[in-house]
Order: structure tokens, then C-alpha cells, then sequence
């Protein structure tokens, strides 16, 4: 029975984008051109070799900040102002999802490759800031991002969370990849499942999984 499998549970780890809201929000479409137009103008490149760039350094270092960062020393705090200034018209307030993530037992928490202050901004969209205990975002890891160790180590350890009880909700299966190792329930919150040694379970509804648990 799925509620065994989380009883041991005190911390509840979630990702942010395309975890607490669902894709069809595109809400990454805006980053994404965000993100594209700032590698053109901080390499001073042309938008088809700016793409390439970004999808080498997604598959390299994890995320496009981390590439620019590594290859090119790029100062993170205006990349990260500058990708995350979006509009939250698509996301909805979901107050079933909110009181389903409330009523889980133990701690909740929110760690993003993006950042604190625009994972609070999602959240309040969505209506579920005042379900959550604490926010972290790259800017709590040193810049570093999912899925590096040296990530999740230095967030978890900032949280003081037991890894051994705790659970990660995430919909990039790269990123349950060190949680697993280090002790944690794995859910892969996605459209698709993808069978993976390290994903011990798939949902495609978050609050139909949730209700099953609590
Ligand atoms: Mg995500």
C-alpha cells in the first residue's frame, strides 16, 4: 500500500516549475525566450547558436545559468532577475492542492533551480504560499543547481532535513537521481512516466497522489 511507503516521511521536498503547477501553464515558455535572449546578448551571439548553447549547457552542468557560470563566469544575480521577470496570468489558484500539501504530515519545502523570491511569486498565484514551511532556490546552493550532490546537500543540510524521512516531488527525473541515493522516497511528477531505477513512483496528478497519502 502506497501510504506505507511514506510513513516514515517528517519532510516533504517539492519542486517548483511544472511540479506545483501543471505544464499546460507554459509558464517555462517565458524563461526559456528570457534565457535565450540573455546568452545572445551576454556571448553576443546569433538566437539559432544561443539554442545550442543552452542545450549543451542543460545536458553539461544541469542548467543554462550553471554553463555560463562554468564557461564564462557570467554573474548570476542579473541572469536570475533578468529570466524570471514573467507574467503568472496562466497559473490558477489551486486550493485543493493547497490543503492537500498543508495537511501532509511534517515539514514542507520548495527547492527550485530558480529562486526564492520567484518561487514565492508562483506560489502565490497558485494559492499555495502559505502551505509551505520554507523556499529555496539556486541562490541557497551556492549557484550551483539540481541535480548536482553538492545542490542538494547544501540546501538539505541549510533545512536540516533527515534525508532518510523525507521525499522528493520532481519533474525532471535528473534530479531524483542524487535524492534517491541519499536515502529519499522519489516521485516523478510528469505527463509520462520513464522507468528509472532511482524514480520510485510516477504520477501525473500531483493532488491525486497526495490524496492518497494523507
Ligand atoms: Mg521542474
Amino acid at each position: 500500500m502506497i501510504r506505507q511507503s511514506f510513513s516514515h516521511v517528517r519532510t516533504w521536498v517539492f519542486d517548483l516549475d511544472n511540479t506545483l503547477y501543471p505544464p499546460a501553464a507554459r509558464l517555462f515558455d517565458q524563461i526559456e525566450v528570457r534565457m535565450t535572449r540573455f546568452v545572445m546578448q551576454a556571448l553576443g551571439v546569433e538566437q539559432d547558436r544561443a539554442n545550442h548553447l543552452r542545450k549543451h549547457y542543460w545536458h553539461t552542468y544541469g542548467t543554462t545559468l550553471a554553463g555560463l557560470m562554468r564557461e564564462h563566469d557570467v554573474d548570476p544575480g542579473p541572469y536570475l532577475e533578468e529570466v524570471h521577470d514573467i507574467t503568472f496570468d496562466t497559473l490558477e489558484p489551486d486550493p485543493h492542492l493547497a490543503a492537500l500539501i498543508t495537511n501532509l504530515p511534517g515539514r514542507k519545502i520548495v527547492y527550485t533551480n530558480g529562486t526564492a523570491p520567484y518561487a514565492a511569486q508562483v506560489l502565490k498565484a497558485r494559492g499555495l504560499d502559505a502551505a509551505f514551511d520554507a523556499l529555496y532556490g539556486v541562490e541557497h546552493a551556492d549557484f550551483a543547481p539540481k541535480p548536482e550532490r553538492a545542490a542538494f546537500e547544501a540546501v538539505f543540510s541549510r533545512d536540516g532535513v533527515d534525508t532518510r524521512a523525507a521525499a522528493m516531488f520532481e519533474d525532471d527525473i535528473r534530479n531524483l537521481s542524487e535524492p534517491h541515493a541519499m536515502g529519499m522516497r522519489t516521485v516523478h511528477v510528469a505527463p509520462k512516466a520513464v522507468k528509472a531505477e532511482h524514480i520510485h513512483h510516477h504520477t501525473d496528478d500531483l493532488a491525486a497522489f497526495l490524496a492518497r497519502l494523507t
